[in-house]
C-alpha cells in the first residue's frame, strides 16, 4: 500500500539504469518527442557501472545487415552530439581493421563487406601493404584486411555524460542517487516503481539495469537468463610509433582487439574459457562481484599480439579494465515490452555492444513501442522469447558463456 506522503515523482516512463543503455534510450525517446522521461539511477552520477569500464569501440562490420544499420545509427548519434558546445562524447572516426590469415577468414571478410555493402556501409578489402600503412604492424602473415573508415572510438563516460547533458536540454529528468527496490504491477500493469528515497508512478518502465536486469526484470514477475560474463582489457605505457588518429583494429584468429589511447596501446580479447555469473546468487541490493585481475589471461592477449606488435611484449600496465556486460543464450538484445506484464519493457542483454550500440538500440526500442508495424528484427528481440518457452539456468548460461568464447567465430 503506498503512502501519498512517500511519493517522489511522478512520470509517464520511468527508466531504470542511467548506462549508456538507459541513456541511448531515454535520449531515443526524447527525440522522438515522448515527454515525461525519468532515467533513476542508485550511483550518484551516470556511466559509472559498467559503461565506465568499456574499451569505446564502436565497430559497425556486423555479420546481419539489421546489425550493421544499428551500429550506423549509433555512429549518426556520435557525430551529432559531437557537434554540442558543451559536452561531447569524444568521438574520434579513425577507422578500423580488421585482419585474416586464412583463407576461411578471408572468404569471411567477403561475406561481411558484402553485407555492409546492403546496409549501405562503406567497406574496404585492401592487401596487407596497404594495411601496413594504417597501423605500424607487422602483417607479413596477414591475407587480407577490411577497412571501414566511419567506425572509431568514444569515451564510454563522456558519452554518458553527453547523452545525459542532450537528454536534460530535452525534458529528460534524472534521479541519482535513487535506488529502485521494487516494480508495483496491477491487473492492467505497471502502475509505479519503488525506490529508497519513495515511489514514483509510471505506465512504463523501461529496465535498462546493466548486470542487475535479471533482478529488475523479477521485480515484475518475470524470469529472463540475462547473464553476467566478465571481460577485461589494459592500457600500456606509450609505445614507439602510436598515436590516437591510429585506426582500431580486430584480429579474430588471435581473438584480440584495440585501439590506441593516447601514445599507449589499449588491448582487450575474447577468453576461450570465459567466466559468468549465475545473477540469481548475487541481490538486486548488492553490487555484482569484484573482478580480481587475471593476468594469465591478459598475458595471453599480450602474448598473441606480441607476433604483429612486438613492442607489446612486457609493456607496462596503466590500467586494467574489468566488468560484467550481459550476455543472452541466442546472442541477440532484449528488447520491447513484455506481453505479460503491460508497461514492463527491457533494454539489455548486450553482449558486450551496450555503448556502441546505445543509439541504435534507443531508437529499436522506440520503434518497438511506438510504431504500429514493427519490423521483423526488433520483433525477433522480445523478452517474451524467453518467458514464453521452456529454459532451465544451466543451458541458458553456458550458451550465454559460449555466445562470449566464441564471439570472434567466422561469422556467416
Ligand atoms: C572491459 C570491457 C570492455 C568493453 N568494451 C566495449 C566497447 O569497446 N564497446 C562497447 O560498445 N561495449 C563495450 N563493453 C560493453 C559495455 O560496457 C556494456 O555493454 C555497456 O556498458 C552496458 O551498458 P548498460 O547501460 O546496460 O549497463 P551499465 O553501464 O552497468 O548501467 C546499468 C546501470 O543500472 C544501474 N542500476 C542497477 N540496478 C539499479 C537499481 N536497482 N536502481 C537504479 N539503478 C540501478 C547501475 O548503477 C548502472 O549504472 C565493454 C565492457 C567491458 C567490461
Amino acid at each position: 500500500m503506498r503512502n501519498a506522503r512517500d511519493m517522489l515523482a511522478e512520470s509517464e516512463i520511468v527508466v531504470i539504469g542511467g548506462g549508456a543503455v538507459g541513456l541511448g534510450v531515454a535520449y531515443a525517446l526524447a527525440r522522438a518527442g515522448k515527454s515525461g522521461v525519468l532515467v533513476v539511477e542508485r550511483e550518484p552520477g551516470v556511466g559509472r557501472v559498467t559503461t565506465s569500464q568499456g574499451a569505446g569501440l564502436c565497430g559497425q562490420v556486423r555479420a546481419s545487415v539489421e546489425r550493421v544499420r544499428l551500429a550506423m545509427h549509433s555512429v549518426e548519434t556520435f557525430r551529432e552530439l559531437q557537434q554540442d558546445a558543451e559536452v561531447r562524447p569524444d568521438w574520434h572516426e579513425v577507422g578500423s581493421i580488421r585482419l585474416a590469415f586464412s583463407l576461411e577468414r578471408v572468404e569471411e571478410l567477403r561475406r561481411l563487406a558484402s553485407v555492409c555493402a546492403e546496409a549501405g556501409l562503406e567497406v574496404e578489402l585492401l592487401d596487407p601493404a596497404e594495411a601496413e600503412r594504417l597501423w605500424p604492424l607487422d602483417l607479413g602473415e596477414v591475407r587480407a584486411v577490411l577497412w571501414c573508415p566511419s567506425d572509431g572510438f568514444m569515451t564510454p563516460t563522456s558519452v554518458a555524460a553527453a547523452y545525459e547533458h542532450r537528454c536534460r536540454a530535452m525534458g529528460v529528468r534524472f534521479l541519482t542517487s535513487t535506488a529502485v527496490t521494487g516494480i508495483e504491477v496491477r491487473e492492467d500493469g505497471v502502475a509505479a516503481v519503488r525506490t529508497d528515497r519513495g515511489y514514483v508512478t509510471c505506465g512504463t518502465v523501461i529496465d535498462a539495469a546493466g548486470a542487475h536486469a535479471f533482478h529488475v526484470a523479477r521485480l515484475a514477475g518475470l524470469e529472463l537468463p540475462i547473464v553476467p560474463v566478465r571481460h577485461e582489457y589494459f592500457d600500456t605505457e606509450p609505445l614507439a610509433g602510436l598515436h590516437p588518429d591510429l585506426p582500431c583494429f580486430r584480429v579474430p584468429e588471435m581473438t584480440v582487439y584495440g585501439r590506441a589511447v593516447g601514445q599507449g596501446l589499449r588491448l582487450g580479447g575474447w577468453e576461450s574459457t570465459a567466466e559468468s555469473l549465475d545473477p540469481r546468487t548475487f541481490q538486486l541490493e548488492a553490487q555484482a562481484p569484484a573482478i580480481a585481475t587475471d593476468s594469465v589471461v591478459l598475458a595471453g592477449f599480450d602474448e598473441q599480439f606480441a607476433a604483429l606488435f612486438p613492442a607489446v611484449r612486457g609493456a607496462p600496465r596503466t590500467r586494467v579494465a574489468k566488468g560484467w556486460p550481459t550476455f543472452t543464450p541466442d546472442g541477440g538484445f532484449v528488447i520491447g515490452e513484455s506481453r505479460r506484464v503491460g508497461g514492463f519493457v527491457m533494454a539489455g542483454g548486450c553482449n558486450a555492444h551496450g555503448i556502441s550500440g546505445s543509439a541504435g538500440i534507443g531508437r529499436l526500442l522506440v520503434e518497438s513501442l511506438y510504431d504500429p508495424h514493427p519490423g521483423a528484427y526488433v520483433r525477433s528481440l522480445t523478452p517474451d522469447r524467453f518467458t514464453e518457452s521452456a529454459w532451465d539456468w544451466d543451458d541458458a548460461r553456458s550458451q550465454a558463456q559460449r555466445v562470449y568464447e566464441t564471439y570472434y567465430a567466422p561469422a556467416g
